[in-house]
């Protein structure tokens, strides 16, 4: 394959560069007459190979990676910081069906998996609702640019009130894992994560392989909503299965005890439930 390879002009570098964020404080009129050999190029190229931790591969190669639409650095680190929920219960809900080749059966697992996973590992309790104008994070399919999978919004110090969307590119072929992991990237932004080292979900390219937050993932959603919780909340896929063994009405789970999905092969946290179309935690 390498050597069908085009290599990109150096001004499509330095465009992509710019807007990556690897010249802060220059607008594209002035980049677009950099030399590609002034220090302030070889610098970006420099910082871009250890941004992406590239060793073997050229930078220009890499720039041509299927890869998230936000920048590599768009925000301080303290602004990053800030980026958080103020809620540790967070809504989220799309209309993803129709992301080629998949089912949306196969569209909504994915989904369901990927806000599982952040809330397994740190106190936020991401829930699916079917009411796009109400959730907090909300996503639908749309025109990203080439090259760009998708994009989301990030919250700041945001509330029950606000919501974050995200756009998932239509024109991409889609497999289950790739859809995955940029799923689980792009609530990552919507929870308030920048972008991460490499072998992190939050690395900026894709990495169909990683199908689950990393360690440097993990410690930066712990920062922000603490540990997560002894027991997990239940998810709109679970509460489907509960609701075939439940009757509706109402449901307290007092705090010290706990109910057991044997299905799922794990406990029900305590709280407040209502089974009505679904079980849904009140
Ligand atoms: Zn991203």
């Amino acid at each position: 394959m390498s050597n069908l390879w085009t290599p990109p002009t150096e001004t499509d570098q330095l465009k992509t560069l710019w807007q990556l964020g690897y010249f802060a404080g220059h607008e594209w009129d002035e980049v677009r007459q950099f030399l590609f050999t002034e220090p302030v190029v070889t610098d970006a190229v420099e910082q871009y190979a250890n941004f992406h931790g590239l060793k073997d591969e050229e930078p220009a190669e890499h720039m041509l990676r299927p890869r998230c639409g936000l920048p590599d650095f768009a925000r301080s680190p303290e602004e990053a910081r800030l980026s958080k929920w103020r809620m540790l219960d967070v809504t989220t809900s799309n209309r993803l069906s129709g992301l080629n080749p998949l089912s949306a059966e196969r569209e909504q697992a994915a989904w369901i998996e990927a806000i599982e996973a952040w809330s397994r590992v740190c106190g936020i309790r991401l829930t699916f609702i079917d009411d796009m104008a109400k959730a907090n994070i909300y996503a639908n399919p749309g025109s990203t640019g080439p090259g760009v999978l998708a994009y989301s919004y990030l919250p700041n110090d945001s509330g029950p009130d606000d919501q974050m969307q995200q756009v998932y590119n239509r024109s991409t072929n889609w497999s289950y894992s790739l859809l995955l992991n940029v799923i689980i990237h792009e609530i990552g932004h919507a929870i308030g994560l920048d972008h991460g080292p490499r072998g992190s979900i939050m690395q900026p390219t894709a990495g169909g392989d990683i199908t689950r937050p990393q360690s440097w993932d993990i410690q930066e959603v712990v920062s922000r909503y603490g540990e997560a919780g002894p027991q997990l909340p239940p998810t709109a896929e679970k509460a489907l299965t509960i609701k075939n063994r439940l009757s509706p009405g109402r449901y307290d789970l007092e705090p010290n005890t706990t109910d057991y999905d044997y299905e799922f092969n794990q406990t029900i946290k305590p709280g407040k439930y209502r089974l009505v179309g679904e079980l849904e935690m009140v």
